[in-house]
């Protein structure tokens, strides 16, 4: 398929994970920064929903349906974009799943396909998209980790362990690049108010809690929301070339503790 080479300035995008949460709010914002913006999900009405919205709002997008456990998939997703906008420059490996489970209790099925979508989907999308950007020396990569990559939390081992396993991905990737041009960061968010988790059970949440809360993990109840993880996704791809933000770790702000009452 020839090449569709859009203006140097111009540095199409690619998201994935587009549909809600955190991927939603990063199309949006790299959209209002001049991105043109490609949207993959498996809820691609979802992400046409988005793509509207940019649009209307003088934005470029386009919303592509994207499994990324099917290479298939991850390859139209990448070629119907770049004939859309041209290659990309900008790389958000945004999509991710998070089920209970522990590492002795989970089916290893549901595990492999835990890490299926959060680590070996990032592979398979970067085979296919970053070699233009090898050619060209200039990109940006960014891999959206989790907090849980630093510090585990039992009952989400297949999350954990893949979450762990991209980190690892990304430092390995981001030394393979050094001296390409093309920069890869990792965007390590704390607890976030999305999607994520809305599909577990009342009993499995309850399990959760009391376990995390055993372990210290539960020190207050801020939450990010998503435009604000989106906002580090955005300053990663926009720092000036000559320097790589390679670690963004964005957590919530604690709430304000309660004043002392004077009698
Ligand atoms: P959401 O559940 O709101 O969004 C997850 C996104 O991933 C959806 O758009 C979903 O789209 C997509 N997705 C899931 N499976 C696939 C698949 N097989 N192929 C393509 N897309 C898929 O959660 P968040 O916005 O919170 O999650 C975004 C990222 O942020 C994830 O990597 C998550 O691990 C990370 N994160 C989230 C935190 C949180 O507290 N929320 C904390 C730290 C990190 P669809 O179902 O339409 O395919």
């Amino acid at each position: 398929m020839p090449r569709f080479a859009p203006h140097p300035d111009v540095r199409p995008a690619l998201v994935t994970g587009a549909s809600s949460g955190i991927g939603r709010a990063t199309a949006i914002a790299l959209a209002g920064a001049g991105h043109p913006v490609a949207l993959g999900a498996r809820r691609v009405e979802r992400c046409e929903a988005v793509a509207a919205e940019i649009r209307a709002t003088g934005g470029t997008a386009v919303a592509v349906a994207l499994d990324v456990t099917d290479t298939d998939s991850i390859a139209a997703f990448v070629d119907t974009a770049a004939a859309a906008h041209g290659d990309a420059d900008v790389i958000v490996a945004n999509a991710g799943d998070v089920q209970p489970g522990s590492v002795v209790g989970t089916d290893p099925e549901r595990f492999a396909a835990e890490v299926s979508v959060n680590l070996l989907g990032v592979q398979a999308l970067l085979h296919r998209a970053a070699p233009p950007m090898l050619t060209r020396g200039h990109g940006d990569i960014v891999i959206v980790s989790s907090e849980v990559a630093r510090h585990p939390r039992p009952l989400t081992a297949a999350y954990v362990a893949s979450k762990r396993g991209l980190e690892a991905l990304a430092e390995t990737l981001a030394m393979e690049l050094e001296g390409t041009g093309v920069r890869a960061g990792i965007v390590r968010p704390g607890p976030a108010s999305t999607e994520q988790g809305t599909d577990w059970s009342a009993a499995d949440i309850d399990e959760i809690v009391a376990t995390w809360s055993r372990w210290g993990l539960m020190r207050h109840s801020g939450a990010l929301r998503p435009a604000e993880v989106a906002h580090a996704i955005l300053t990663m791809v926009s720092v000036p070339r000559g320097t790589h933000l390679n670690l963004i770790e964005i957590q919530p702000q604690a709430p304000d503790a309660p004043k002392e009452q004077t009698p």
